[in-house]
């Protein structure tokens, strides 16, 4: 659980580690598209897949036989599925159209982008 006032962005870009994103870390961003609002990331689409066990057949050849269970798998690589800071609507949006947020650009009560009313401080200027 990250605590909002130790949210910062500490990404330049959206980190991509060995072709995942790190949802762990506690950068909140912008949707291209969906203007305006902060977003939080909580994971990838999951996808509904079937089990697979691997089977030998009488010549021995191995082949994968679908066991009739299913299960939620995280789709790794496809969308992500993002919430907007101060409402629980989840949005499925394109990796490609995150972009990260510094903490002073966007209110953490509401999560518009400019709002400053949370009473964050945000004096210190670079
Ligand atoms: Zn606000």
């Amino acid at each position: 659980m990250v605590r909002k006032d130790n949210v910062e962005c500490v990404y330049g870009v959206v980190r991509w580690s060995g072709g995942e994103l790190d949802f762990d870390a506690a950068y909140r961003v912008r949707v291209r598209g969906l203007d305006g609002v902060a977003f939080r990331l909580l994971g990838w689409e999951p996808r509904w897949e079937p089990n697979t066990a691997l089977m030998i057949d009488e010549d021995g050849q191995e082949y994968e036989q679908e066991t009739g269970e299913s299960e939620w798998v995280p789709n790794v690589g496809g969308r992500v599925v993002a919430v907007m800071v101060g409402d629980d609507r989840r949005h499925l949006v394109d990796p490609d159209d995150l972009i990260p947020l510094d903490r002073r650009d966007y209110c953490g009560e509401c999560g518009q982008v400019g709002c400053t009313h949370d009473g964050y401080d945000r004096s210190e200027d670079d």
